[in-house]
């Protein structure tokens, strides 16, 4: 059938198939007959072809199907011809589509028969899918490039495996690229050389030295660069080509940036099928960052384990100290209840006396430190003298007593001067030490201060070499200090003690402490029916002393007239200034008739005396009064009145000479 033929027939009368049936629709529209001929030919046929109408009407369809496959359609369309209902040439069929140029493009085809006063005929719609076709292609090949990628992806997410994940990289990179080889190039920032870290070829560990390559143009500036032809690149460096037996022609190369600071680069060598595409690039762009972050991750894992490290060492190092400063305070508390117990027994020493509170201190000392032998030594009893009041210890007998010179040798008067304390590890190397004690090694001495002034000096001692520690020179110091606060006490006590007892102008007794020593003794003579006597003293016409001399020298007289009484008698015998120039003595042990030699013999040395004055020599006499406690008589004030008549008597009888109270 021709073509002519198709413009008679027609449907239930009506001519059918105009050519603006075929125009209107969106494809390419051909009307074949059952021997494959072209009928009709749509405007958009014409185009898709490249072919007029006038060319294809009455030619065989062959022309538009590429020679190898045209038995292969010939075929179909029989099949299709014989039996329409069967599928082998339905719609949506795939096409290979000539074109007068020569060119091929892919079409959809879909064949509806047609028939026409028992004329079959096929209406063959043909949809140009090459776009589609290429697009799915490059869709299938970007789905597995994005397949890839997120494997990349979570591979540096998940693996520690910096190599590995390099490798893989490049492995991807190789085969989306399309190139021969593929590597990852780090810095050596010592030598400033590029090392192929991760590769496909065999070269990982080869370097390129500092700057050269188009890889080290890469790393410095930080922008990629394609070179698809290198034998003109400038600076391309082709040793490392010829180590790897691998002659380079073209180069992708793309920094691996963290922070916009490339730190290597990602490289694809010769393009397989061509020249590197903006694809090519883009697709290296990604895997680059890939493989800086995970080079990045690494570094912050490695930093992060490096630092869990350190605050591990950290955390053990202040567990540590912490331990210690537990230890320490334990320690301190140690020392603390050490020096309350010390203060303790220092503040309630019994009695304010010197002695027995320089005792309480030594041996508090020696009980809580523990130590050989302790001294406590205070200024006197002369000016330039230092005297031991308390040695305590188990050598204390070994220990030397004598007095020292505050000026003197050794290490107790070296402190007494300075105020600081001295802490000799080995008293045989000291060239100061002033031997004590034969056995002793080392020794610490301890100034006692008040208001910055040396009141005493603690020494303790040790047959240990190097026996103090900084330790002991603290905690003793804390104790010197509260020991000298004890001392002061006990020094400003006996000084009011001394104050309320003592006649000031001549140091005995005052008339108060004779009432009251004098009182013990006379009740100890009553209770033991011992002897014991009194006796009362009085100047001889001493006002005549006073209104001759003045009452200065008068008092010159009365001091030198007390201390000659006082060196007249025993130790137990008590004098006390009774008032002016009257004194009166107690002698325990001692009757009437003792008493009256002793009277006398006093009243023999004043009269042989001659007493030194600013006004010259003088001399003078006393008079004095005995008595004797007896059954009536044993109150002291009692006792003083017999005296005091029997002085009256003496008065009488002339002066200078002794009476016995009747
Ligand atoms: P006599 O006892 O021999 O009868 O004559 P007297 O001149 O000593 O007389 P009396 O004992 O009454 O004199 C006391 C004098 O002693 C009066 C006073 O001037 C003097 N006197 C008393 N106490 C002191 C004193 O503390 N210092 C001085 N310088 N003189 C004193
Ligand atoms: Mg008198
Ligand atoms: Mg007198």
């Amino acid at each position: 059938m021709n073509s002519k033929r198709i413009d008679q027939l027609t449907v239930d009368g009506e001519k059918m198939i105009p050519q603006y049936f075929l125009d209107i629709s969106p494809d390419a529209m051909l009307i074949l007959d059952s021997e494959g001929w072209i009928l009709r030919v749509s405007e958009k046929a014409e185009k898709l072809f490249g072919y007029s109408r006038e060319e294809l009407i009455d030619q065989s369809v062959d022309i538009l199907i590429p020679e190898e496959l045209r038995k292969h359609h010939q075929s179909h369309r029989r099949k299709y011809m014989a039996d329409p209902n069967s599928r082998h040439m339905g719609s949506g069929v795939d096409f290979t589509g000539l074109r007068k140029d020569g060119s091929r493009f892919f079409a959809d085809i879909s064949l509806n028969p047609m028939t026409m006063e028992s004329v079959t005929m096929v209406i063959a719609s043909i949809r140009d899918i090459t776009r589609r076709v290429e697009v799915q292609s490059l869709l299938g090949k970007k789905v597995a490039q994005l397949e890839a990628i997120t494997e990349i992806g979570l591979a540096i997410s998940s693996t520690r495996d910096i190599d590995g994940l390099l490798r893989l990289i490049v492995e991807q990179a190789v085969e989306f690229v399309g190139a021969e080889s593929c590597a990852v190039l780090l810095p050596d920032n010592d030598t400033g050389e590029l090392v192929f870290r991760a590769a496909i070829d065999d070269i990982v560990g080869m370097r390129i030295p500092a700057g050269e390559g188009v890889v080290s143009r890469v790393l410095q500036s930080g922008k990629p660069e394609v070179v698809n032809d290198v034998s003109n690149a400038e600076n391309h460096y082709p040793k490392i080509a010829e180590q790897s037996n691998l002659p380079t022609r073209s180069l992708l190369v793309v920094p691996l940036l963290i922070d916009g600071k490339s730190i290597g680069t990602l490289t694809a060598v010769n393009k397989i099928d061509g020249d590197f595409t903006e694809a090519d690039y883009e697709l290296l762009v990604t895997l680059a960052s890939y493989a800086a972050t995970s080079l990045h991750n690494t570094q912050l894992y490695d930093q992060v384990q490096q630092y869990a490290r350190e605050l591990g060492a950290e955390v053990a190092k202040r567990t540590e100290a912490l331990r210690e400063s537990q230890n320490a305070l334990k320690q301190r508390n140690l020392e603390l209840n050490r020096l309350y117990r010390a203060s303790e027994t220092l503040f309630s020493a019994s009695a304010p006396i010197l002695k027995e509170v320089a005792e309480t201190i030594v041996k508090t000392i020696l009980v809580e430190f523990g130590k050989s032998n302790c001294s406590l030594l205070v200024a006197g009893p002369g000016k330039n003298e230092i005297k031991r009041v308390a040695v305590f210890g188990p050598y204390a007998d070994e220990v030397s007593k004598g007095i020292l010179k505050l000026d003197g040798h050794g290490l107790v008067p070296r402190t007494f001067r300075f105020g600081e304390v001295v802490n000799i590890p080995d008293v045989r190397k000291e060239p100061d030490y002033a031997p004590n004690w034969k056995a002793g090694r080392s020794e610490l001495a301890i100034p006692l201060k008040i208001g910055g002034q040396v009141i005493g000096v603690i020494d303790v001692q040790s047959k240990e070499i190097n026996a103090f520690d900084h330790n002991d020179e603290r905690l003793m110091g804390i104790f010197a200090e509260r020991a000298a606060l004890v001392l002061e006490n006990v020094r400003l006590f006996e000084e009011i003690q001394c104050l309320a007892t003592t006649d000031e102008l001549t140091g005995i007794h005052n008339r108060r402490q004779l009432f009251d020593l004098g009182r013990i003794e006379i009740e100890r003579a009553c209770r033991y029916g011992h002897p014991l006597s009194a006796i009362m003293l009085d100047i001889d016409f001493f006002k005549k002393v006073n209104d001759t001399y003045g009452h200065g020298v008068g008092d010159q007289v009365l001091r030198a007239l007390a201390q000659e009484c006082l060196d007249s008698i025993r130790e137990i015998d008590i004098l006390g200034r009774y008032g002016g120039e009257e004194f009166a003595f107690v002698l325990p042990e001692t009757g009437q008739s003792e008493a009256y030699v002793t009277a006398e013999r006093l009243q023999k040395r004043i009269e042989d005396k001659s007493f030194k004055t600013t006004h010259g020599e003088l001399t003078l006499t006393i008079s004095l009064g005995v008595a004797e406690t007896t059954e009536e008589t044993s109150d002291l004030a009692t006792l003083l009145d017999h005296a005091d008549s029997a002085l009256y008597a003496a008065k009488q009888a002339g002066r200078n000479c002794v009476k016995v109270s009747e």
